[in-house]
């Protein structure tokens, strides 16, 4: 097994939501600190299983109305 992180790799982790290690596929992952930047956030990922360690990366897509809970994404942008 490839101990190294590949586009294919890092598409089977997104599609299926981060559950699994990307280099080992283990569902022994914890998540550590967050560091917010302007539209995006990076999240410190390990998995227990090999000890592979890499960030998540996450877009602001939308925002929630805190009166009523609801989710607001917003519409594509074209260019
Ligand atoms: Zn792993």
């Amino acid at each position: 097994m490839t101990k190294r992180l590949t586009q294919n790799k890092v598409n089977k982790y997104v599609l299926g939501d981060g559950c699994e290690c990307p280099i080992c596929g283990s569902t022994q992952i914890e998540g550590h600190e967050v560091e917010i930047m302007a539209g995006s956030a990076f999240q410190e990922m390990s998995c227990l299983a090999c000890g592979a360690e890499w960030d998540d990366v996450y877009h602001l897509v939308g925002v929630v109305n805190k009166k009523n809970g609801d989710i607001f994404y917003a519409d594509k942008v074209e260019g």
